[in-house]
């Protein structure tokens, strides 16, 4: 989408602080993180919330969640101590940017409920 940000991010025509990159997915620093490590992993592929994930997506899920978070979260550092994941959804959900993105926080002790 010509008016999305994280679609020029993922198309290198804005710039972030990228911790990896692949074919399918890119994941950068949080501009104003909520804990120490905060990264967003965010498909290139246009998919505007996880509410709007289709059957073809299944490839792009699994790969995010099966290849992407457990690598990142290793790479990052926070596997050991644990970290969260966060998929804000829509209005209520809080999400801003309505592009999907994968929240991975780490580096300090969560609360719940989130608030
Ligand atoms: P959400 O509220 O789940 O839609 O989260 C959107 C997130 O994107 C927020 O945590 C913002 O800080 C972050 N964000 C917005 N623009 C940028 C950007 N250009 N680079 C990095 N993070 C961004």
């Amino acid at each position: 989408m010509s008016d999305c940000i994280f679609c020029k991010i993922a198309a290198g025509e804005i710039p972030a602080q990228k911790v990896f990159e692949d074919d399918s997915v890119v994941a950068f620093r949080d501009l104003s993180p909520k804990a120490p490590v905060h990264v967003l992993i965010v498909p290139k592929k246009h998919v505007a919330s996880v509410a709007a994930f289709k059957a073809e997506d299944k490839d792009l899920a699994a790969h995010i969640f099966v290849d992407v978070v457990p690598k990142l979260a290793d790479e990052l550092g926070v596997s050991d101590a644990g970290f969260r994941l966060v998929i804000n959804t829509g209005d209520d959900g809080g999400q801003t940017v309505h592009h999907l993105h994968v929240h991975l926080l780490g580096g300090r002790k969560m609360t719940w409920p989130p608030g």
